[in-house]
């Protein structure tokens, strides 16, 4: 590594490990960091950092990383070295990554609020602003296009509210010709651009580019056909979940993917995430309810994936598409299955000590061959919230609540209540309630859908994680949680959907002393996930909050191949840039298109 040597830096084999430090953090993370520090160690206040961040992170870029970054990373390594640290902390927090990193990346396109520049082009190759402004308001009129500053905060963040972003425009289109207009003039002008439905994502999926367009589909809002002979809808995505069940409730039918935000979140932020949900277990996520769609893809061409067919020949270019974050098109037609309702539903509320002993009775009941249509499971500070927030009713006092709900043909579920009463009852339960009519049913269901917001009333502040674990590690994961979490002074409180083994402990914090520690935390519950053989989500998706993880689960080929298939439906790289992967892996990569590491193209480093 000739730079680096030149001017008494590291040996080649010490950048390699630079390398994989900073392919495993979030590229810019690294150089976000070790500027900061530099910055602060120059007496510059908070206030002035992120300017002064971009500015460096360009003079970074102009250098193809080489001479500037290298002697950096060298010397920050050094320090940290000696201070006998492994690799500058703060890089490795989400917070940092929220706080500066992301805007960092944003400064990659064009750091310059409220300017809109192409995404292959350098920082000052800006685009004619008023002229994009004037061109989409050609296509959805002048009530369809946000470009005052203090309107587009309204869209700087989804869920995920430590992430932000003002978004260059935000545009409203209502039909799928429109949507293929606004993308067209964004494929031409070389201009990112993002989706957004609801904005109830939580990972950050729908955040902004700063120098791009927001398309927001909450106007395509159609139920467009309502096909019960075939169990077929197709919607627009613009379309929240709950409506579908209740547009065909009257036909006996509902739509079985039943998201905690269903009331609000769109069908088309479903399909990007592949949401789930507490009825998940039995009836399968929103991969398997969606038959067909019509997709704008990045140059604005229009294409249809599937049908109402159950399976249409060639690659099944609709499964890649669903859960693919909003990284590979954007869908303006649905087409879903929906399902029968059943002939009965009963609900089962139960009371634990303690969530492991919770968590016993779910490896009971499934190794009995009984699938419940919904298996969850909270922990005693999530009762605490759900009942101070919507007063569920719950008994008090329980260490864990576990809802079981069987659903089917009476006879059958009549038996498997028996079943799982009796089955509860081995495993410690001190409390068993069956729902006695659908009022109380819904309250049950209350508790447990609100208790992510409810969570807002026990702590000021909580970061919402979503993992995966075999559903036979549930009392040893839980165990580790709350050791890691005593570790640091912080509260967990646990909701999951325990059939699937999907985790979501809420990690509660107060205000900025605890962030570090608090993302920290969530990190480390998800490296256990990982330890055990699962996954970084199980449903919120990767967005920007977990991107960082992916190195974590995937190797560089199987994140090169994924790279891949995205570069096939988007090669210039403008659809939702910056999301799900962690590019730039380095500073020296330019966004946009895949392209080889300049160090390994050189020669000269290799990439882990
Ligand atoms: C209180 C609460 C509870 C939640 N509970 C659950 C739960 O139980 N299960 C679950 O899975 N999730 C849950 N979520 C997360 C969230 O609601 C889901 O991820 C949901 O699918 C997001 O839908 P949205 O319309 O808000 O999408 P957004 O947040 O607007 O976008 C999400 C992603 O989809 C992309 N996108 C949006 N529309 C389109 C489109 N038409 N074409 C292509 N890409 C598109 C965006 O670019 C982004 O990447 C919860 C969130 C909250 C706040």
């Amino acid at each position: 590594m000739s730079a680096s040597a030149e001017e008494g830096g590291l040996p080649t084999n010490t950048v390699n490990l630079v390398l994989l430090r900073a392919s495993q953090i979030n590229g810019c993370g690294v150089c976000v960091d070790m500027h900061a520090r530099d910055a602060r160690k120059e007496g510059e206040s908070d206030e002035r950092l992120p300017r002064l961040l971009a500015d460096r992170h360009r003079a970074d870029r102009a250098s193809q990383v080489g001479a500037a970054s290298m002697p950096a990373w060298g010397s920050a390594l050094r320090s940290e070295q000696a201070s006998g640290s492994s690799w500058p902390s703060a890089a490795r927090t989400s917070r940092w990554r929220s706080a500066v990193g992301v805007r960092c990346l944003g400064a990659a396109y064009n750091w310059e609020k409220g300017r809109l520049a192409p995404a292959r082009e350098r920082d000052d190759n800006v685009v004619d602003r008023e002229g994009v402004i004037a061109a989409m308001v050609k296509v959805v009129g002048r009530d369809g296009v946000i470009s005052a500053r203090d309107e587009l905060r309204t869209y700087e963040c989804d869920g995920l509210a430590s992430c932000r972003a003002v978004p260059g425009l935000v545009v409203l289109p209502r039909t799928a010709s429109q949507v293929q207009r606004i993308v067209r003039v964004c494929y031409e002008r070389g201009l990112p651009f993002v989706a957004r439905g609801a904005g109830t994502g939580l990972s950050g999926g729908a955040l902004p580019v700063a120098s791009g367009l927001l398309i927001v589909l909450t106007r395509m809002n159609r139920i467009v056909e309502i096909d019960i002979a075939n169990e077929r809808v197709v919607v627009e995505p613009g379309v929240a979940n709950l409506q579908i069940s209740e547009a065909v409730a009257p036909y006996g039918y509902y739509y079985a993917p039943d998201p905690s935000s269903q009331a609000v979140c769109s069908i088309g932020g479903n399909v990007a995430e592949n949401s789930g949900g507490a009825h998940c277990l039995k009836y399968g996520f929103t991969a398997n309810h969606i038959t067909g769609l019509e997709v704008v893809l990045a140059d604005g061409s229009l294409v249809h994936l599937g049908g109402k067919a159950v399976d249409a020949p060639g690659y099944d270019l609709m499964g890649a598409f669903v859960g693919s974050e909003g990284t590979l098109g954007i869908a303006t037609r649905i087409t879903l299955r929906i399902v029968r309702k059943p002939e009965t539903v009963r609900t089962i509320l139960i009371a634990f000590p303690t969530a492991s002993a919770a968590g016993a009775a779910v490896s009971a009941i499934i190794a009995a061959r009984i699938t419940p249509a919904a298996l969850e499971i909270m922990d005693a500070l999530a009762i605490e919230a759900a009942e101070a927030a919507v007063h569920a009713g719950y008994p008090p006092g329980a260490g864990a609540l576990l809802i079981v709900e069987l659903d089917g043909i009476a006879a059958e579920v009549d038996h498997q209540l028996d079943q799982v009463l009796a089955l509860c009852r081995v495993q410690g339960a001190t409390e068993l309630r069956v729902a006695q009519d659908d009022e109380e049913r819904a309250r049950i269901w209350k508790g447990r859908k609100a208790a992510f917001a409810a969570v807002g009333r026990i702590s000021p502040d909580y970061y919402v994680q979503d993992g995966v674990i075999p559903r036979s590690a549930l009392a040893e994961v839980l165990q580790r949680i709350g050791t890691l979490a005593a570790e640091r002074g912080l509260r967990v409180a646990n909701v999951f959907h325990a059939g699937d083994g999907n985790l979501h402990p809420l990690v509660l914090y107060n205000g900025e002393a605890q962030a570090a520690a608090a993302e920290e935390l969530a990190s480390e519950i998800l490296l256990t996930c990982l330890a055990m053989g699962g996954s970084i989500t199980g449903e919120h998706g990767v967005g920007v909050d977990k991107k960082h993880h992916m190195p974590d689960m995937f190797g560089a080929s199987d994140l090169d191949t994924m790279q891949r298939l995205r570069c096939a439906f988007d090669p210039a790289g403008l659809c939702n840039p910056g999301k799900v992967f962690p590019t730039p892996r380095l500073c020296g990569e330019r966004p946009g298109p895949r392209t080889a590491n300049p160090f390994e193209a050189a020669g000269l480093a290799e990439v882990f």
